[in-house]
C-alpha cells in the first residue's frame, strides 16, 4: 500500500491543494487508494478479454466491456467502425471548455490464448499478466481518476475524451487520423501508455519510428557452370547494408537497424533476389526528409543488380518542446503535491503520442502504470502505484490550462 511522505502530509491541508470543491488532495488519493483492490479487479477483466492487434472479434469484445464501464460513468460512448481492425472507442464526458484527451490503445501483442501459459496473477505487489503494463492498467487508471473526480465534485471538472484504439502495437493505421483528429480539438493530450524504468518516470520525448524495405534484384545463374553470368542480389545487398549502417547517428539519435534479410535459393544458385527490412528512428523531425533521401539514393554497386526502396517514418517523433515541457512540470508540481518525486525520461519507442505531439499539441506520455516487461513474458505492475497514478491524472484533469 501507498503510504504518503511525512512532508507531503504536512502540505495536504494547504489550501492550494483544495479543489475547487473543497475536497482535500487526501481525499483523492485516500479514495483512490481505498479503491485499489476494486481496480485490481478491474484490471483483471481486462487482462482477462484478451485483445491481440490482429482478432477483431477480441477486440471488439473488450471494446463492448470498457464502453460498458464508460457509459456507468455517464460517459457518451461512440464505437469508430472498422471493416477488419477492432473497432476504437471513444467516450465523450460533457463539461466546460476544451477538453482534455485520454489517449490509450486496447490491443496488446499477445496471441489468444496466452492466458492459458500467462495468467492473470498477483504476487509480491504486483499483477501480472499480457498486455497488463502495455497498457490495461493504464486503462483501468483512467477509468478510477475519472470515476473519483466524478465522487469528489458531483461531476468532471471539464470536459474530457477518452480514445481507445486497437491498433497501435502494429503500427495505427486506421485509428491514426481518429487521434489526429480529437488531439486537435483538444486542451492537451494524456497518453496512458505505461510510465518508464522503475521510478515510473513520464515520457516527454520519443524517437520516431519507421521502417525501410530494401529489395535488390540480381541475376540467377550457376554457380559453378556459369558463374560470371549471375549477379549475386545477396553479395549487392551486403554491400548496401554496410552504406546504410552509416546513416545511423548515436548523437543526433538516429538508428538503423536491418532486423530482417533475406535472399537466395540454393547455396549453389547465384542469388537472383534479397531484401532488408530496416527499423529506423530518429530524435528530431528534421532528420526525417534527410534520411528518407538518403535510402532513396541507393545505388547499386553492381550495375547488373537493382536497388530498389520502399517505406519510411511512418511514426513522427515527441520532441520534448516547450509544450511538453511545461505540460511535464506541471504534473511533476502535481506528483509532489501527492507524495512522490516524478521524473522524466527519452526513449525510443513510439507511441500515438508522437502523432499528437507532432501536430503542436501539448502530450504528456507514460501516464499509465508503473511496471516493467512490456511486450515479454514477465510483464507487470507495481499494484501500490495505480492509486497515485489514478490520483495524479484526475489532479491534472483538474489543472491542465
Ligand atoms: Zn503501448
Amino acid at each position: 500500500m501507498f503510504e504518503p511522505r511525512a512532508e507531503a502530509l504536512g502540505m495536504l491541508s494547504h489550501k492550494n491543494f483544495l479543489s475547487p470543491e473543497g475536497d482535500t488532495l487526501e481525499s483523492l488519493l485516500g479514495r483512490l487508494t481505498a479503491q485499489t483492490s476494486e481496480m485490481v479487479d478491474c484490471l483483471r477483466q481486462l487482462v482477462e478479454l484478451e485483445s491481440p492487434s490482429q482478432n477483431k472479434a477480441a477486440l471488439d469484445r473488450l471494446g463492448r466491456h470498457l464502453a460498458a464501464q464508460f457509459a456507468n460513468l455517464g460517459g457518451e460512448i461512440r464505437f469508430h467502425k472498422q471493416e477488419s481492425a477492432g473497432d476504437h472507442l471513444q467516450v465523450d464526458f460533457a463539461g466546460s471548455g476544451k477538453p482534455i484527451l485520454f489517449l490509450g490503445h486496447m490491443d496488446t501483442v499477445w496471441d489468444l490464448g496466452t492466458l492459458a501459459t500467462m495468467p492473470f496473477r498477483v504476487a509480491k505487489g504486483r499483477a501480472f499478466g499480457p498486455g497488463i503494463f502495455d497498457m490495461k492498467a493504464g486503462i483501468a487508471q483512467a477509468i478510477f481518476a475519472i470515476r473519483a473526480l466524478q465522487e469528489l465534485n458531483g461531476r468532471l471538472p471539464r470536459a474530457l475524451t477518452v480514445l481507445l484504439v486497437t491498433d497501435e502495437e502494429i503500427g495505427s493505421r486506421s485509428s491514426r487520423p481518429i487521434t489526429e483528429a480529437l488531439a486537435k480539438k483538444s486542451a492537451a493530450v494524456l497518453v496512458l501508455e505505461p510510465a518508464q524504468g522503475p521510478k515510473g518516470a513520464l515520457k516527454t520525448s520519443r524517437k520516431g519510428v519507421g521502417g525501410y524495405l530494401l529489395k535488390v534484384e540480381g541475376r540467377e545463374a550457376h554457380s559453378g557452370l556459369d558463374p560470371d553470368k549471375g549477379a549475386s542480389a545477396v553479395l549487392e545487398l551486403a554491400r548496401q547494408l554496410l552504406v546504410i549502417e552509416k546513416f545511423g547517428d548515436g548523437k543526433r539519435g538516429i538508428t538503423v537497424n536491418p532486423g530482417v534479410v533475406r535472399g537466395g535459393t540454393r547455396s549453389n544458385v547465384i542469388a537472383g533476389e534479397a531484401t532488408a527490412e530496416i527499423d529506423a528512428r530518429v530524435s528530431r523531425l528534421q532528420d526525417i526528409p534527410r534520411l528518407d533521401k538518403k535510402f532513396h539514393s541507393l545505388r547499386p554497386f553492381d550495375k547488373r543488380c537493382k536497388v530498389a526502396v520502399s517505406g519510411g517514418i511512418g511514426r513522427p517523433p515527441l520532441e520534448r518542446t516547450a509544450k511538453v515541457a511545461s505540460l511535464f512540470k506541471l504534473a511533476q508540481g502535481l506528483a509532489r503535491e501527492l507524495g512522490f518525486a516524478l521524473e522524466e525520461a527519452s526513449v525510443g519507442g513510439g507511441s500515438d503520442g508522437n502523432f499528437t505531439a507532432a501536430l503542436g499539441i501539448p502530450t504528456l506520455d507514460g501516464l499509465g502504470a508503473v511496471g516493467e516487461g512490456a511486450h515479454a513474458r514477465h510483464e507487470s505492475v507495481v499494484i501500490a502505484e495505480m492509486p497515485r497514478r489514478a490520483a495524479l491524472l484526475a489532479r491534472l484533469v483538474e489543472t491542465v490550462p
